[in-house]
């Protein structure tokens, strides 16, 4: 486990050096902060300022849905613990209720929010403990409607098999002096109002106010507040830290052990009492350097002679990817996937298994984000977590990038640094939801030199593959990635590409 962290830390390390080369400075939020290279390695890996991806569960999946639709960009991801399904159960209703609380007068499946108000809509997640019998979670909710974004915390006991609310990690006995001590900790601040906070913190709503709670690697808990919850809005997000010592005394069972698992993430995830990981010093996760996977020989495919088209795959990969690697195996057919970074790290072998098989992987963001809303940094440490975590499992970095929703201004193109992969055939899978439907969207408007936008997460799509397949090639279509849909002509990092017009009628 120390071996395979410690390489884990170290890869970090290097991907925070190179990403500050990028950046020009050295005064980035990175996720490593500057310590000694001794003391670094000590550290669990971070892909986030919060977060790590705890790539050693075996059989992790991240749950994922999205629109792609620029007038309607929305976002959701949780992930799913093989052993924890309570937690996969709280997560899974939480996302659930909070779109029902945006979607004000109800729409069906993958439709766009309503009201229209609500654009840029996500919830992301950050593991923050996965060790011992604990693991603890992290979603955050951010719309463009809300000034500011919400979290909450998940803390799954492994030993009870139950998912503890944050508010149950502190033990009944202690409340009252764990509210004092909150309270304290509030009243010296700017702007703090000890009425708000004691109204926030009284008997009956105390439960309600808490409502992400954490511990960092020292121990200490970590009581997060939205503005305007214990202090006035003004005085803006509030967090509160309670050191060890002292919130040890405050914590229930289930709390003592989640502050524990926080302090040793070298422990082996036992959820249940049975192992939920694979062996930690042998990891399924290749770890660099690795081999880049033996390739198929690439097809002998010349565009200009034969009538090409590229299907595109975007979100993935997910828990249908397996299946759609075999449907395209079948019928000798090449694809591009466009993954996720979050995703590729949770699962970085079905990524591997798709350059195995002659496939091209691009970039399309770490977690699917509004990428033209977020800072040049964020865009930056979007697209390089990703390129990472790629590079981590099949040994290359992509050369392609789709931005998520097709959203891209100069400030991302420029981050990018590479061609930008659109598309001119939109099945809106995302939206259809029907095997039928996106076939024949596909099979009745093909056209050569086209690049087709699907998503591989939707069951439905990938069930309309076959079809797909089946009568394009009867229509003497051949199945190539989106480089070779350019055979050999140099993409300019920059560019957006929506098709290929120019091998439309080949000859
Ligand atoms: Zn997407």
């Amino acid at each position: 486990m120390r071996t395979h962290r410690n390489r884990r830390a170290a890869r970090a390390a290097a991907v925070v050096a190179v990403t500050a080369v990028l950046a020009g400075c050295s005064q980035l939020p990175l996720a490593i902060p500057g310590t000694a290279p001794s003391e670094r390695a000590r550290q669990p890996v971070r892909v986030s300022p919060d977060g790590f991806m705890p790539d050693w569960i075996e059989g992790l999946t991240i749950v994922h849905d999205a629109s792609e639709d620029p007038d309607c960009p929305w976002s959701t991801a949780y992930p799913s613990v093989p052993g924890a399904a309570p937690l996969t159960r709280a997560l899974r209703n939480a996302v659930r209720d909070y779109l029902a609380s945006v979607r004000e007068g109800g729409n069906d499946g993958g439709a766009c929010l309503e009201p229209a108000g609500t654009p840029g809509l996500q919830v992301t997640f950050d593991f923050l403990v996965a060790s011992g019998d604990v693991v603890g979670v992290r979603l955050t909710y951010r719309d463009a409607a809300s000034a500011d974004e919400a979290t909450r915390t998940f803390w799954y006991d492994g030993r009870t098999r139950t998912v503890v609310r944050p508010w149950a990690l502190i033990a009944p006995s202690a409340r009252g002096e764990a509210v004092a001590g909150i309270r304290e900790a509030l009243a010296g601040r700017p702007g703090a109002d000890p009425d708000v906070a004691r109204a926030a913190l009284a008997r009956d709503s105390r439960a309600g106010t808490v409502k992400d709670l954490s511990f960092d690697s020292s121990g200490g808990l970590h009581l997060r507040f939205r503005p305007g919850v214990v202090a006035p809005e003004h005085a803006g997000r509030q967090e509160v830290v309670i050191p060890r010592a002292t919130a040890a005394g405050w914590l229930s069972a289930a709390g003592r052990r989640a502050q524990e698992q926080a302090v040793h993430t070298e422990h082996r995830l036992r959820l249940g009492g049975r192992p939920a990981s694979g062996e930690p010093a042998t990891p399924t996760t290749p770890v660099t350097p690795v081999t880049p996977p033996s390739r198929e020989p690439a097809a002998d495919v010349d565009c200009h002679q034969v009538t090409c088209i590229a299907l595109t795959f975007d979100d993935g990969p997910g828990p249908y990817t397996a299946e759609l690697l075999d449907d395209l195996a079948r019928h000798s057919a090449h694809a591009t996937f466009f993954v996720l970074g979050q995703h590729v790290a949770a699962d970085p072998d079905v990524v591997r298994a798709e350059v195995a098989a002659g496939h091209e992987v691009g970039n399309h963001s770490w977690s699917h984000p509004q990428l033209t809303k977020l800072t040049s940094t964020a865009v930056r440490q979007q697209l390089a977590r990703t390129d990472d975590a790629i590079d981590r499992a099949t040994g290359d970095t992509p050369t392609l990038f789709r931005p998520p929703y097709g959203l891209v201004d100069d400030a991302v193109r420029r981050e990018a640094d590479r061609p930008v992969v659109l598309w001119n055939r939109d099945t809106e899978d995302w939206k259809v939801r029907n095997a039928d439907k996106v076939a024949t969207n596909v099979v009745e408007t093909a056209q050569p030199g086209d690049i087709v936008l699907m998503h591989d997460i939707h069951p439905t799509t990938v069930q309309a593959v076959p079809r797909i397949l089946d009568e394009l090639a009867a229509r003497g279509f051949h199945f190539v990635t989106v480089s070779d849909l350019f055979g050999g002509r140099t993409l300019e990092p920059g560019r957006s590409y929506f098709s290929n017009p120019s091998i439309a009628n080949p000859s």
